[in-house]
């Protein structure tokens, strides 16, 4: 079994197909040499090696001898000799899993350096102060990485001897009143070795090696077990990245960058990985190491003249200071990027006036970027279209379309609390605790968060006056993650480390405790939480070409189609623009909480007999006709699904002892009688009580009302020669006998309507498929309904046994302890929620195959279960409008991965 893989000299025994033996980082850089590309040879231990060595816990017999063969190669292209004292070749170790685990694992550098090679090192170079430069840095890595961590040492907080060494010299810093390392001479680097090496054995009670050979295999033991290692463990875990993976070691000539004015390092981009602009973008840093470039301890330079900005400006470009070898790095930057055909992150040292590649990869991104890049790219003809549209990550799109706070403004701020993410995007605002309180805020000009422990139908209008919402409890479906999502807004929700007192007006998290009036700052992408105001970077969707271009390409793929969950003429127009194809789901009890028509639902409520009800309800016929002609409207030519009542009555009714007295007075009963009406609706969670079509089972008449005003308004428009086209959907439907009857009225009712107008129109009836017994009986409704709309809110919260209101309580430790894999309210549980879809589907076309079939519950906006949704043969999905464009991309990549 081959095990070292070397490269240098323009050959290599591996590819860049070779990643999973050779790591990332291994795997280009043969690829790179073989490419002709100038890389400092080396070799590559294979990731083999490693698990092995994890499995027995010691090398096999002839890895010594293969090592020592491949460092003979590379002491023949260098013309140098590994622990030479005339001579001397230094070498870095260097890990490389697989898949990029940035500052994860260890690196030791200069691997070499003894107190017999480094007076040759000092003759060859002429540079004493270089050589004991490099000679204190692999001191202090060797120390940190392969005596400390990789014995399983692990000293206090600020206690590791990396800390401890660096305490030194920034003692003898100040001392001689210098601020840069680079100021201090070779004298002094040299007398700091000594203080050093003296140091890890106080501290460590082992001395600092002085052979080359224990050095090397050192390193290497040291780089395989850091694979282990606590930081990297728990970054796979966060990652997914699986653990039987392993790292390769990366044994390479070292080249050098800081051995004097005609060195240099640094780190560039094939293109701006922040605005995805086509210019070669970077840094770089005249004699300097590396991670002098990365440690931000030196401000670098700009590369070139094309991008400068920021703190750079006045510094010199490479492309000044070196024109021959920024020509030629330009040049290579030009071949990675066509060869890869990706965006390059690349690495690089000048020494000696010669340029040497030490790493290429693909290049991190942000949303903004990965969209330009992608269309770019394409435009070029460097890629095809399949490959543009899986270029981008579906929630990258998130980032383009909210607000987002200001990534570095962010990390220096402190973590209040952690909720659940609910509504992407970031939003800074001063802090109310009531509805009505957020309304008057915003109208004298103040930007707010409304603060509720959860919010109700009756907070819309302040939750529509914030910036942002944040609940102590509920979950990915509660109240206000629903409505927050409808409008796009930022929202963090079932913050459990949260009090609220609406009493004192006071919000404590983990010791601190925030007035009304306090700023807070909410990130609704990652669901933390920070006190006092953070930058918020803006959004400009309509000039972004790049969007609009990757928009119409998904189109173009995607057979499936996104429609919109909106419940407003303003939502539905919005989702258009954003690219809905219909409303897969109006949530019509959304459009009784207007002061006028609330009151009339509570008439409703409270009504004694039919007489009553019918006639209380008849007052909200003119404003539900209204509301769905400019809902018809606003989409015509395509559907719109009207889901009929769904939730318990209760929700309508005040909670409060005060405003329980105002509607009695409003409703001429007393307010005994009002608190027995309230008390008998009263439904505890999960809310499967009197609620959808057993409303309309109960009191016809609404449905009635419902029915009529649909299609009294779809007449009207269609004598405006407007196209609407309804469909009526029946909620929480278990059986079939549930679903004729509301069907029979709602077909009675448009007879009624087609005579009483003069005017013929089309609509369909069909049902929620939201419990699992309706999975079950999929093949009986099928029989009578013309289509089906999973409603996987419920259909989650029915198969699990788990309230969506009450989750956020105990979410955070089921996703703690794994119970859970990931939040099922957000992404669909594939294998039990999703089988019940499944089999819904199959029952249901195994009677009408033709049978539309879509899902409205949140789930259609998410990514992952898009995907499951393809698979499974669903016609649409549908989600909130600010999630349109996610789900036209995720149905796009479904198609074509
Ligand atoms: C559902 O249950 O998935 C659904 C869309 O309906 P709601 O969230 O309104 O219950
Ligand atoms: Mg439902």
């Amino acid at each position: 079994m081959k095990r070292v893989y070397f490269f240098g000299n323009g050959k290599a025994d591996g590819t860049a197909k070779d990643k999973n033996l050779l790591g990332g980082k291994g795997a280009n850089l043969a690829e790179m040499t073989n490419f002709g590309i100038p890389v400092p040879p080396g070799f590559t231990i294979s990731t083999k090696v490693c698990t092995n060595f994890m499995d027995v816990g010691e090398f096999p017999h002839n890895l010594k001898i293969e090592v020592q063969n491949a460092l003979e190669e590379i002491e023949k292209i260098m013309g140098q000799i590994f622990g030479d004292p005339e001579n001397p070749l230094l070498v870095s170790v260097r890990s490389g899993a697989r898949q990029s685990m940035p500052g994860m694992m260890e690196t030791v550098l200069n691997v070499g350096l003894t107190s017999e090679t480094i007076p040759g090192l000092i003759e060859k170079s002429g540079d004493e102060r270089f050589v004991y430069d490099a000679y204190r840095r692999l001191i202090t890595m060797y120390a940190d990485v392969v005596i400390e961590k990789s014995a399983g040492i692990e000293p206090k907080e600020g206690e590791g001897i990396r800390e401890k060494l660096n305490g030194i010299m920034n003692k003898m810093k100040s001392q001689q009143g210098v601020d840069n390392d680079s100021e201090l001479s070779g004298e002094s680097l040299k007398e700091l070795c000594v203080l050093f090496k003296a140091e890890i054995v106080n501290t460590l009670g082992e001395e600092f090696p002085d052979d080359p050979d224990t050095q090397l295999w050192g390193g290497i033991t040291a780089v395989f077990k850091s694979w282990n290692g606590k930081r990297a463990v728990s970054y796979r875990n966060i990652e997914n990245i699986p653990h039987h993976w392993g790292t390769a070691v990366n044994i390479q000539a070292m080249v050098f960058g800081n051995m004097g004015d005609n060195c240099a390092t640094g780190v560039a981009f094939t293109r701006n990985p922040a605005t995805g602009e086509n210019v070669f973008f970077g840094e770089w840093l005249p004699n300097a190491q590396g991670e002098d470039v990365v440690a931000g301890l030196r401000t670098p330079n700009p590369l070139n003249n094309l991008n400068e900005g920021g703190d750079a400006q006045n510094m010199p470009s490479l492309e000044d200071s070196m024109p021959t070898i920024y020509a030629e790095l330009d040049a290579i930057q030009k071949r990675l990027e066509t060869h890869y055909n990706d965006m390059q992150d690349i690495e690089f040292t000048i020494q000696n006036g010669r340029l040497w590649m030490l790493q290429t990869r693909t290049g991190k991104r942000n949303g903004q970027a990965a969209v330009r890049m992608a269309v770019e790219m394409l435009e070029e003809g460097t890629i095809d279209e399949k490959t543009a549209l899986m270029r981008v990550k579906p929630e990258q799109l998130d980032e383009i379309m909210h607000p987002m706070l200001d990534e570095q403004a962010e990390k220096k701020s402190e973590l209040l609390a952690k909720g659940l993410p609910a509504g992407p995007g970031g939003a800074s605002g001063q802090i109310v605790f009531t509805a009505d309180e957020a309304e008057v805020w915003h109208k004298n000009g103040k930007r707010v968060i409304l603060v509720r422990n959860e919010t109700s139908p009756e907070d819309v209008h302040g939750m529509f006056a914030s910036e942002a919402i944040l609940t102590a409890h509920g979950g990915m479906t509660s109240h206000a993650a629903l409505v927050a999502r409808g409008w796009g807004k930022c929202c963090v929700v079932g913050c459990a480390d949260i009090r609220i007192s609406v009493v004192d007006k006071t919000l404590s998290a983990n010791g601190t405790t925030l007035m009304e009036g306090d700023w807070l700052t909410l990130n609704g992408s990652s669901g933390n939480i920070y006190k006092g105001k953070i930058r918020l970077k803006p959004v400009d969707l309509e000039s972004n070409i790049y969007f609009q271009k990757l928009m119409q390409l998904t189109d173009r793929h995607r057979k499936m189609g996104v429609r919109t969950n909106a419940d407003s003429p303003a939502d539905a127009k919005q989702a258009r623009e954003f690219g809905a194809e219909g409303i897969g789901l109006c949530r019509t009890e959304h459009m009784f909480f207007d002061q006028e028509r609330i009151l009339a639902m509570r008439e409703m409520i409270v009504a004694g007999n039919e007489e009553d009800r019918r006639k209380a309800i008849m007052k909200l016929l003119p404003h539900q006709r209204e509301d769905f002609y400019g809902i018809l409207k606003a989409m015509s030519p395509h559907p719109v699904t009207i889901r009929l009542l769904d939730p318990p009555l209760h929700e309508f009714l005040p909670q409060e002892e005060e405003q329980i007295s105002k509607l009695a007075e409003e409703l001429n009963i007393t307010t005994k009688e009002l608190k027995a009406r309230i008390e008998n609706l009263h439904e505890l969670n999960p809310m499967l009580g009197h609620r959808g079509c057993r409303l309309g089972i109960s009191y016809p008449e609404i449905t009635e009302m419902q029915a009529r005003a649909i299609f009294e308004a779809t007449a009207q428009l269609k004598n405006e020669n407007q196209s609407p086209f309804p469909e009526v959907m029946v909620p929480l439907v278990v059986s079939v006998e549930e679903f004729t009857n509301q069907k029979k009225i709602i077909n009675d009712m448009a007879e009624t309507v087609k005579k009483e107008t003069g005017t013929q129109f089309e609509y369909l009836v069909g049902t929620m498929i939201e419990l699992p017994r309706a999975c079950a009986i999929a093949d009986q409704i099928a029989e009578e309904a013309q289509f089906f709309s999973f409603g996987t809110n419920d259909l989650t919260q029915t198969t699990y046994g788990f309230s969506r209101d009450d989750i956020g309580g105990f979410l955070p430790d089921y996703l703690d302890q794994k119970i859970l894999p990931a939040d099922p309210f957000q992404s669909i549980d594939q294998e039990g929620v999703g089988s019940l879809v499944k089999m819904g589907v199959e029952k249901g076309r195994s009677v009408n195959s033709k049978l539309k079939i879509g899902i409205c519950g949140e789930h259609g906006g998410d990514p992952d279960s898009i995907q499951f949704f393809h698979k499974t043969g669903l016609d649409y999905v549908s989600c909130s409008p600010f999630r349109v464009p996610i789900a036209r991309l995720s149905a796009a990549q479904a198609e074509v991965s």
